[in-house]
């Protein structure tokens, strides 16, 4: 019933040097999405939703195909990260957080092999636009060169600390998408795409820097601001793991792996840490900037949402921290109900 899209999937496959049968699914959904999960007896599946075939060029379709494709080229299935991030059992925050890093990279890998299918950059960013905002009709002019120029702003901004910024977009809805449009901007200035562009190593190296914006990067870093923030990140997970009044026994060597071995012991004062939470958190807010108190607070959302829906006593934690670095409820919410599956 839908034979342009069989041979528009097939196409793809085969450029991207596939040789498994795919089948096709539509479901019904008035959101934009599509996705490709692990293949099963021998053929690999991908799922669309009814409104995404509808509003969607043939071309925003190829790339949206060739993401998914590339999500199989790059083995990304092989690592069932909902799974360990939404299990039972509370992950490892350093693997938490990896797994949620990894996860950008992967869709940015994802998104190059859906571009190289759709060789057209502003049907490419236009489809990444779409996804991210649900609009398709007249009512945004969507324009390529206007967009990347917002990012760089974006970019611009963060360089000079102290300033007003608006980089706290990057944490809201949709922050990846704008990353993801000038990441694929930089490879279809690459030889990749053109035979006078610039060469792959220095494409990879300004992907990199791209990237870092997301990174917790205050982990390692030696300055008095990653230290408070570090100290933040310790003592409300302490406490959102203590939240239901007991801590189990995975829990603390999941703890002692990310903070030291010795973080963690009978000499540690669990009382003690979260009473002082909110002098602990009201330094943070004191000295860093908005977008920092964000990237804290969503890593210790990414280390706490491992029930899914979380215990409202985790929750509450999430909350009063947020209070505490003036950062709205709905950040929370947003944070944890966020997609953890690859898209
Ligand atoms: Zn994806």
């Amino acid at each position: 019933m839908a034979a342009d899209l069989h041979k528009t999937a097939a196409t793809r496959g085969e450029a991207l040097g596939l040789d498994i049968p795919l089948e096709l699914y539509v479901f019904p959904s008035p959101a934009f999405n599509a996705a490709c999960v692990k293949p099963q007896a021998g053929r690999l599946f991908i799922m669309f939703s009814s409104s995404l075939l509808e509003a969607f060029s043939p071309a925003e379709i190829r790339f949206v195909t060739g993401h998914e494709l590339g999500h199989h080229l790059f083995h990304h299935h092989d690592i069932p990260i909902g799974f360990v991030l939404r299990g039972q059992q509370r992950p490892d925050p350093r693997l938490a957080l990896s797994l949620t890093s990894w996860s950008r990279y992967a869709e940015i890998s994802a998104d190059r092999a859906g571009a190289y299918c759709a060789r057209d950059i502003e049907s490419v960013a236009y489809a990444l636009f779409k996804l991210a905002s649900g609009l398709s009709g007249g009512y945004a002019r969507f324009s390529l060169a206007d967009f990347l120029k917002q990012v760089d702003e974006m970019q611009l901004k963060r360089a000079e600390p102290g300033q007003s910024t608006p980089t706290e977009d990057w944490f809201l809805t949709h922050p990846f998408s704008p990353l993801r449009v000038k990441a694929l901007a930089l490879s279809d200035d690459s030889v990749l795409a053109r035979p006078d562009g610039r060469s792959v190593d220095q494409l990879e190296l300004g992907v990199h820097e791209l990237m870092s914006l997301m990174e917790p990067s205050y982990l390692e870093a030696r300055t008095p601001i990653a230290e408070a923030m570090r100290r933040l990140l310790f003592a409300g997970a302490l406490t959102i793991a203590c939240a239901d009044n007991h801590i189990e026994a995975a829990e603390i060597d999941a703890f002692e792996k990310f903070f030291g071995a010795r973080a963690f012991s009978d000499r540690l004062d669990v009382k003690m840490i979260q009473s002082e939470l909110p002098e602990t958190t009201r330094q943070v807010r004191q000295q860093t900037s908005l977008p920092q108190r964000m990237q804290v607070l969503r890593d210790l959302i990414v280390i706490a949402r491992a029930n899914s829906p979380p215990p409202e006593s985790e929750r509450r934690v999430l909350i009063d921290i947020a209070h505490g670095l003036g950062i709205s409820t709905c950040f929370v919410d947003q944070m944890m109900n966020s997609p953890t599956e690859l898209d």
